[in-house]
């Protein structure tokens, strides 16, 4: 069972090498120009520790892929991600996912990032991406969705989460600095996390 997670977890570190440049670019615009690289060189990092290692459960790779984040990504986004990580590995089934599970997922990574970073949606940040994909889910539970109309809509949710940071101004982490100078720019760990929830539901459904 972790071969299908590892699956998604390698795929999930290629797009965030892949989108190495774009994340810094946005990261330039409102913050000192290093998201992509933080991001890419601890998904790097990712990628040989999972594939050198084997797994007994969802679990043990998802602390794994935590702790390797907390010691290699750095900045801001490295404690926040790897403390994600760290709360999605404390309650990851090895059967296949369902409804209840992604939203425990969702929640646990919510719960992990605010824990750290004290931040609350509206602030500019990767819960503008995450909160309303989690939200999205939730909502599926109660409309009984069937799970891939739930994950494409928890996709939707998300990229327009990473969107409605544009007009937002930042209130925690280094863009708050500019203050009124961060309105009008797209978050870049709100972008770096639309990546992830894309490509985890991309692959659940390809
Ligand atoms: P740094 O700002 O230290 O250079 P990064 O550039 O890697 O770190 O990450 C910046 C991203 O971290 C921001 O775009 C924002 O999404 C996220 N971030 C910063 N502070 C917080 C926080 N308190 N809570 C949630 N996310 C945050
Ligand atoms: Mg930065
Ligand atoms: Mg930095």
């Amino acid at each position: 069972m972790t071969e299908k997670s590892k699956e998604i977890l390698d795929k999930l570190a290629d797009v965030i090498i892949e989108n190495k440049k774009h994340l810094t670019k946005l990261d330039s615009a409102i913050g000192d120009g290093d998201h992509g690289i933080n991001m890419a060189r601890g998904f790097k990092e990712v990628k040989e520790k999972i594939n050198g290692n084997n797994y007994e459960t969802n679990q043990e790779l998802l602390k794994s892929v935590a702790m390797t984040l907390i010691s290699t990504v750095g900045g801001a986004s490295g404690p926040l991600y790897g403390t994600a990580f760290l709360y999605i590995s404390k309650v990851i089934p090895d059967a296949d996912f369902t409804i209840d599970s992604l939203i425990e997922i969702g929640q646990s990574a919510v719960d992990g990032i605010q824990k750290r970073g004290k931040a609350e949606q509206g602030e500019k940040t990767m819960l503008d991406a995450i909160i309303p994909a989690v939200d999205a889910l939730k909502e599926s539970k109660e409309n009984g969705d069937d799970l891939e109309e739930a994950l494409q809509k928890c996709k939707v949710k998300a990229e327009e989460g990473m969107k409605a940071t544009i007009p937002m101004q930042a209130t925690k982490g280094r863009a708050s600095y500019l203050g009124e100078r961060s309105i009008g720019h797209q978050d870049p760990g709100a972008t770096s996390s639309y990546l992830m929830i894309k490509t985890i539901v991309d692959e659940l459904y390809k």
